[in-house]
């Protein structure tokens, strides 16, 4: 049996895959079975900062692999202690405190659960209320895929939303925010992604991230930031947030993390502030021995990759560069003014095209714009990632050169021009 048999009889239909095989890559370059090559613009779903096969990922990997791969949370583990002695210091800057899991859903699920237990034992609700927004992606667990608020997500499995604590409101919508607040006493957490990937590179406006850090504060609530895409270095800064207010001024109460944190190994990690509590103790104890746990978390390996992957990122400059290219390529895009492209939203190497849907759509007959176009530039050579119906995302490795981004470009140009030109 061929493998593309035995993926079709023993392997779980739940992906719309592309039909291409990759079997192996070098920095921003990846082969597939046949020995086609691809300028990957998608790193994974923006998971691979540093590019594939870097120097320094693969000699953590290989020499903690020889060194110690695993033992249980049972036993304290040093890399769990330097990884997040890094990210406290060098990624959030504020006092805090981490516990590491294997992916964004699961760092997710690890908030929601310090804010329903924050309101239970610390405000004594019964009841807590936690707030998301409309095109938000948090995960697929139970606890992560209600937070999310599309329907698409979570449709046809038997719940509602409500019935798990949840309010969706309208991203960026500062009004129904606060009129929230002042019809609930028992809401406990805003969580939002700072950039929302999933829905194409949408970003959560200063005024409203202004909002509702304040909004939080005066009901004794948590602001809780999902960076899972746009953290690490992706929108040009190590906190997704500071792409949208520099400084000090947002303190966030919890942030989650995963995907670019590992360079492609499962690793997930969530950050707790060091915050006074009402009844006493700090936020960043709240989750005490037996609260929480995972088996994997935090494993050596995983803590050698993602220590490797933090210092990488800054000692190379990544974010400079993320900010640098990133700029060049919206830039470039813009002076187009293709008509099948109708805005480009960027930060750093964190960018949406957002397609001319009704043009496209001629062409692309069953297929949403999105899925169609980015089949086109794999085609073409190019890895990008669909984005909603409408949006393709450039999530390239963030070490690219202006080279990659020129290549890149000259694919998407060449595509949109076919798709734009009338059929003979
Ligand atoms: C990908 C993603 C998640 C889920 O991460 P998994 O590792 O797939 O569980 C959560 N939040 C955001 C913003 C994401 O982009």
């Amino acid at each position: 049996m061929t493998a593309d048999e035995k993926l079709q009889r023993y392997v779980v239909p739940n992906y719309g895959r592309y039909p291409i095989w990759p079997v192996r890559a070098n920095g921003t370059e990846v082969w597939d079975r046949d020995g086609k090559r691809y300028l990957d613009f998608a790193g994974g779903v923006a998971v691979c900062p540093v590019g594939h096969a870097h120097p320094a990922i693969v000699e953590a990997l290989s020499k903690q692999a020889s060194t110690l791969i695993h033992v249980s949370n049972w036993y304290c583990i040093e890399g769990q202690a330097h990884l997040a002695e890094r990210l406290v210091n060098e990624v959030v800057e504020i006092e805090g405190k981490c516990f590491f899991c294997n992916s964004g859903a699961e760092a997710n699920e690890g908030l929601l659960k310090l804010a329903r237990r924050y309101g239970v034992q610390q405000r004594g609700l019964k009841a807590p209320k936690i707030i998301t927004f409309t095109n938000s992606f948090h995960g697929r667990t139970l606890g992560a895929m209600f937070a999310t608020a599309q329907s698409k997500i979570w449709g046809d499995f038997g719940l509602e939303p409500a019935e798990l604590g949840y309010i969706h409101l309208p991203f960026n919508d500062t009004s129904a925010l606060k009129s929230v607040f002042s019809q609930h006493s028992d809401i406990v957490a805003v969580l939002l992604e700072p950039i929302q990937g999933e829905s194409g590179v949408n970003a959560v406006t200063a005024d409203f991230l202004r909002t509702a850090q304040s909004l939080c504060r005066a009901h004794n609530a948590l602001l809780l930031l999902d960076e899972v895409q746009c953290g690490f270095g992706r929108a040009g800064h190590l906190s997704g947030w500071r792409a949208i207010i520099p400084g000090d001024e947002i303190q966030p109460d919890g942030i989650s993390w995963a995907k670019a944190m590992g360079s492609g190994y499962p690793l997930g990690a969530f950050w707790v502030r060091d915050a006074a509590m009402p009844n006493g103790g700090k936020l960043c104890d709240l989750l005490g021995p037996g609260s929480h746990g995972t088996t994997y978390g935090g494993s050596p390996l995983a803590c050698a990759v993602g220590l490797a992957t933090v210092d990488t990122i800054i000692n190379e400059d990544l974010c400079g560069n993320a900010e640098m290219v990133g700029n060049f390529i919206r830039t470039e895009a813009t002076a187009w003014k293709h008509p099948l492209i109708t805005t480009i939203r960027q930060k750093g190497l964190f960018i949406g095209f957002e397609l001319e849907a009704d043009s496209i759509k001629r062409a692309a007959g069953e297929k949403a714009p999105s899925i169609f176009l980015a089949g086109l530039l794999l085609n073409a050579g190019l890895m990008t990632v669909p984005a909603g119906p409408n949006v393709v995302r450039w999530l390239p490795p963030l070490n690219i050169s202006k080279q990659d981004a020129i290549e890149a470009l000259s694919i998407m140009r060449a595509v949109l021009d076919e798709v734009s030109t009338p059929m003979p």
